[in-house]
């Protein structure tokens, strides 16, 4: 069940500030608040959805690809995608995940540590 009072919605409803890097009607980009690499990225799409598996189920095949499209161009506009960079997503208990909204992780900018 998603909650509309986690802090990732209220970031997209702009309750909250962030440091943003890229926005558009569907997403939300923002530099996470605690970094664990030089550049640590919160990819983010706007539909409420608490997991990959809750987006990929509840948006048709034009959102789930506009949101890993846009995940590629942050990437290439963050100049990262030459050196790499890690991309990761925490589900639920096991999964480790904090805030439950569905987001993408984009860590790089220098050698990420063991996964
Ligand atoms: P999760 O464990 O859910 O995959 O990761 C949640 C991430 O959100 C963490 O890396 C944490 O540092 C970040 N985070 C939590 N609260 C805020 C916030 O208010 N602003 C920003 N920018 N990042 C946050």
């Amino acid at each position: 069940m998603y909650d509309e009072n986690n802090i990732f919605a209220k970031i997209i409803r702009g309750e909250i500030p962030c440091d943003k890097i890229y926005e558009d009607e569907n997403t939300l980009f923002f530099k996470d608040i605690n970094p664990t690499a030089k550049i640590h990225i919160l990819a983010v799409p706007k539909s409420p959805c608490v997991d990959i598996s809750d987006f990929v189920l509840k948006n048709d095949n034009e959102i789930v690809s506009d949101f890993f499209r846009k995940i590629e161009m942050v990437i290439n506009k963050m100049g990262i995608k030459n050196n790499g960079y890690r991309i990761i997503s925490n589900s639920g208990i096991d999964g480790g995940q904090e805030v439950p909204h569905f987001h993408i992780h984009i860590l790089g900018g220098e050698k990420v540590g063991p996964q």
